[in-house]
């Protein structure tokens, strides 16, 4: 990579042709030291840490394609693959997800914090970082019955 241009150029491609076996977030580990080099501050910290929101942003900062609106589309219980890049969506469901399961989902996105509380918040992700919903699990209004939720 030898100038900000074709660091744009590759970063549009890999957003543009998202595949499972090259998600966004391995293109942005190879390419750190490239994107500290060429890019911002504040491009850089949206990179590491935004995923594809991120990544849209700078794309948008800099001309290289049109603001992206987020419809939000309510995401179905019966979807297992993220609709942008492919992957397998990981749901995290209070009750059904194991420590061990979001220990194991924090492994393979290498998220040392979340590996370290095993936890977190309920909903569905995309190890690449593509998307995230979060689940607002509402309580029952009857305080008698909020009792047990930490035995795990
Ligand atoms: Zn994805």
């Amino acid at each position: 990579m030898e100038s900000k241009i074709e660091l744009l150029d590759s970063l549009q491609y890999i957003v543009e042709n998202p595949t499972p076996e090259r998600p966004l977030r391995d293109w942005v580990g190879e390419n750190l030291t490239n994107i500290e080099a060429f890019l911002d501050r504040r491009d850089y910290l949206k990179l590491k840490r935004r995923g594809l929101i991120g990544a849209l942003s700078v794309l948008e900062r800099h001309g290289k394609i049109e603001p992206t609106e987020f419809e939000s589309t309510p995401i179905d219980y019966s979807e297992k693959h993220c609709r942008y890049c492919g992957n397998d969506l990981f749901w995290v469901l209070p009750g059904k997800t194991s420590r061990d399961d979001i220990i194991e989902y924090a492994q393979r996105i290498g998220d040392e914090q979340i590996a370290a509380d095993a936890w977190i918040h309920p909903g569905v992700y995309c190890p690449n970082g593509c998307t995230f919903v979060l689940f607002n699990i509402a309580r029952n209004s009857d305080p008698e019955t909020t009792s047990s939720e930490n035995d795990g």
